[in-house]
């Protein structure tokens, strides 16, 4: 296949080179193949094209139990499910016992177990969306106290540009306590939505807890500092501290959140061989998952739990982890009667997109309509 044949395709909306490798585009943004520069010629290495969607080349939500070895694909399910955090993560919260539905994975260590490592060993989606991290400084700047309780500190950071998401968002923005390590994220249109989506973090937060924020902690960037904002920390009574110029490696509590995020967005995005415009969905479920089931090296619970009200009363929350899927996978949603003819498919296919906040519902994509249109159904957990 030639170049120009590949251009003048009304299919494909171009061909992408990068050092070695290439990759066709089709006109929605979906990889169609890739293929790997050999001795001068390009080699196909993977299509994408699937009869089945005709868009997606969806990623896998079973296992398959006649393969001797079931223990291993569990965990591949399972670190899938959790939007490819490290097996160590994971390790760590089944060892902890403070997330209940993870039965499957009830056995996996660490320490030298083969098969957990060679879970990581043969991620493709792990492969191809990870970096090698370069360290980042210190959390905190040198003169402030650790925070101990929620509300203590916040730490923000914002992303972007990126790609117009189906909903036609374009910056990430992150908000991460100190002391519970809760992330919020906001996926806004412009930059100058900043300043309302931290307020409005900010009012639901002094919900939760009944007293305001202490400290407000950022990069100092333009949207951070606007008129509006500080006006509004004044009069919440709540101090600002910014990083020193030239330092951003002192904002790395955000900072390092946003490029595990990035780098979740990365793999999911590989691994399910998916359009960029889902990025702010996958964000929204590695935030919603890293929340729940992630647990820091230092600590004893998960996120959600040090963030609860209820933990600082020795009372902390349980949940559970039965209604995670693997994001991007295909799904089958049930269309009501009351919505359909009595000759009507009883089911249209979608993908999984992630979850609502609640945790009570999935949300869907259906990959049958010409617009993107998200379903949400009642979670069976
Ligand atoms: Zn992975």
């Amino acid at each position: 296949m030639s170049v120009s044949q590949v251009c003048k395709s009304p299919m494909a909306s171009g061909i992408w080179f990068d050092g070695n490798s290439a990759e066709i585009r089709l006109k929605d943004g979906c990889i169609l193949l890739t293929a790997y520069e050999r001795g001068g010629c390009y080699i196909i290495d993977r299509c994408n094209y699937s009869q089945q969607c005709g868009r997606f080349n969806l990623a896998s939500e079973s296992v398959n139990t006649d393969r001797p070895d079931v223990a291993e694909d569990k965990i591949s399910l399972w670190h899938a499910r959790m939007n490819h955090l490290g097996v160590t993560g994971m390790a760590r919260t089944v060892r902890l016992g403070v997330v209940e539905g993870l039965d499957d994975i009830a056995g996996l260590k660490i320490d030298g177990d083969h098969t957990a490592s060679s879970v990581m060993d043969v991620c493709g989606g792990c492969a191809q969306g990870k970096i090698t991290r370069a360290p980042l400084g210190k959390d905190t700047p040198p003169d402030h106290v650790k925070a101990i309780l929620p509300m203590d500190r916040w730490h923000a950071d914002s992303f972007g540009p990126f790609p117009e998401s189906i909903a036609g968002n374009k910056y990430m923005l992150l908000i991460v306590d100190e002391a519970s390590d809760k992330t919020f994220a906001y996926f806004l249109k412009k930059k100058s939505d900043e300043a309302a989506a931290i307020q409005d973090c900010y009012r639901k937060g002094k919900v939760v807890h009944g007293r305001p924020l202490k400290e407000f902690h950022s990069d100092g960037g333009g949207e951070f500092r606007s008129t509006e904002l500080l006006k509004f920390w004044s009069e919440e009574g709540v101090r600002v501290t910014t990083t020193m110029p030239h330092t951003p490696q002192q904002n790395g509590r955000a900072e390092r959140k946003g490029r595990e995020i990035v780098e979740a967005i990365r793999t999911v995005l590989h691994h399910a061989r998916s359009p960029v415009e889902l990025w702010a969905e996958i964000a929204k479920a590695v935030v919603y998952v890293r929340n729940m089931v992630s647990v820091q090296k230092t600590a004893k619970n998960t996120a959600n739990q040090r963030w609860s009200p209820r933990s600082t009363e020795g009372k902390p929350i349980i949940e559970s982890a039965k209604h995670l899927r693997v994001l991007l996978c295909d799904a089958w949603v049930m269309i009501p009667n009351a919505d359909r003819t009595k000759l009507e498919s009883k089911a249209r296919k979608c993908i999984f997109l992630g979850y609502e906040e609640s945790g009570l519902a999935h949300r869907f994509l259906d990959i049958q309509s010409a617009a993107y249109t998200i379903i949400k159904w009642g979670c069976q957990a």
